[in-house]
């Protein structure tokens, strides 16, 4: 039986001030992984969610193959590449002699630079759960094929790979214990130019696996969920999962979008102890030439105008509102970022993330930047000069530079 080591660098691995923040959850991409592969027959020796090169060599003893990946999606606070590159370097040094696979959405993109990069290990890349059954040997007919970018688990997942207690928790979740994460979809039909998402073929997770897990949480004692769906509320298992939270008696926190919140869905969210809601603002709501820039489209720019009267609703129904704005945008100065926060302060949000414009590889702000020789193309981007926390990417900004546009961004 080979031995695996999983590994979720977090961003302390290279920002080394940084030893709070994004390391609250467990993976639900690594644990899914880690099924498929005990399902299959390896033996995980462990997920390490790595801090510090010194955890790693004492973890490599008789490892036969380790997948690193960005599983946990940090992209937005610090890029990718640099954190699977100093895995790599620290895997040279300690003369690791077996298979590394580099895993994780962004993967296919860096991986002729991380390749090229190093000598002596023998690296595949790999972005889905079916890609990574191949790079290890395993054959179509050894698992269900699902879709190009896999994420719904062939079996139900295991609840070991999802309850490691060893995660600090963060500011904003010190009580990371009694929550859990759960995706019922993975994809998006809308068209956000911002979104590597956009247009992206919808995944479910098969129900009967997600009402098991459901209720191995509460089973555990996990009474709060996260829902990371991109969009929660459009899939046909809604009204069956809202149902079943209420049977368990489990609250949560999901992502949507704001003109999902009609007065029929905020009272099936209520019916099942949605405590608050997670949505894109992106701009200000009088910012035409900006919203048509993110390709914002009319149904949510109708939303934005109801604001408040969302908001209120929301309040009887005591589910708080969150929502996240974008800086960094082409045009954007310091006024126009300063009446943007303004223009939300005061509406009654509970809390407003302040988030930068990331150019992801995939999106239509991307492949128009790079048409327009703005950016580099991504597996460009490994110059020392990105390896600054939190962006560790090229601004789009005209008049902003990445430490300007740093000290707005907010938790
Ligand atoms: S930003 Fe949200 S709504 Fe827009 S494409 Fe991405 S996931 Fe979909």
């Amino acid at each position: 039986m080979k031995n695996v080591l999983l590994i979720q660098p977090l961003p302390s691995l290279i920002y080394k001030n940084n030893t709070e923040l994004y390391s609250e959850f467990d993976s639900f991409g690594l644990a899914i992984i880690a099924t498929f592969l005990e399902k299959n027959n390896f033996n995980i020796t462990n997920i390490l969610y790595l801090s510090s090169e010194k955890e790693l060599e004492k973890e490599l003893v008789n490892i036969d193959i380790i997948i690193i990946g960005d599983f946990r999606y940090y992209s937005y606070f610090c890029n990718p590449y640099f954190l699977i590159q100093q895995c790599l370097v620290s895997l040279e040094k300690f003369n690791f002699s077996g298979k590394v696979i580099i895993g994780g959405r962004h993967s296919d993109f860096f991986s002729e630079t991380i390749k090229g990069n190093q000598n002596r290990l023998k690296i595949y890349i790999a972005s889905s759960v079916e890609s990574i059954g191949k790079s290890l040997g395993l054959k179509s007919s050894d698992f269900l094929i699902l879709g190009k970018n896999t994420l719904p688990c062939p079996y139900p997942i295991n609840l070991k790979f999802l309850n490691n207690d060893k995660l600090t928790g963060s500011i904003s979740r010190p009580n990371r214990l009694n929550i859990a994460q759960i995706i019922i979809d993975s994809g998006c039909k809308f068209n956000c130019s911002f979104c590597e998402k956009a247009r992206s073929d919808i995944q479910s997770f098969p129900i009967r696996y997600l009402l098991k897990l459901l209720e191995d949480y509460a089973t555990i004692g996990k009474n709060y969920l996260i829902f990371w769906d991109e969009v929660f509320g459009k899939s046909k298992n809604t009204d069956s999962i809202l149902n079943l939270l209420k049977e368990l008696n489990l609250s949560f926190t999901c992502n949507t979008r704001l003109d999902s919140l009609n007065i029929e869905f905020i009272t099936k969210l209520a019916i099942g102890n949605c405590k608050s809601i997670l949505i894109g603002l992106e701009v200000g709501g009088n910012e035409n030439d900006a919203q048509n820039y993110l390709k914002i489209d009319y149904r949510k720019k109708k939303y934005l105008e109801k604001l408040e009267s969302i908001i209120s609703l929301l309040n009887e129904f005591n589910i708080d509102l969150i929502g996240s704005l974008i800086i960094g945008l082409p045009n954007d100065t310091e006024e126009i970022i300063s009446n943007r926060i303004l223009h939300y302060s005061n509406l009654g949000l509970k809390k407003i993330y302040i988030r930068p414009l990331v150019v992801f590889p995939g999106s239509a702000i991307y492949l128009e930047s790079i048409a327009k020789n703005i950016i580099k193309p991504y597996e460009e981007w490994n110059n020392t000069e990105l390896q600054t926390y939190p962006l560790g990417y090229p601004t789009i900004c005209r008049n902003l530079n990445r430490e300007d546009l740093s000290q707005w961004i907010k938790n």
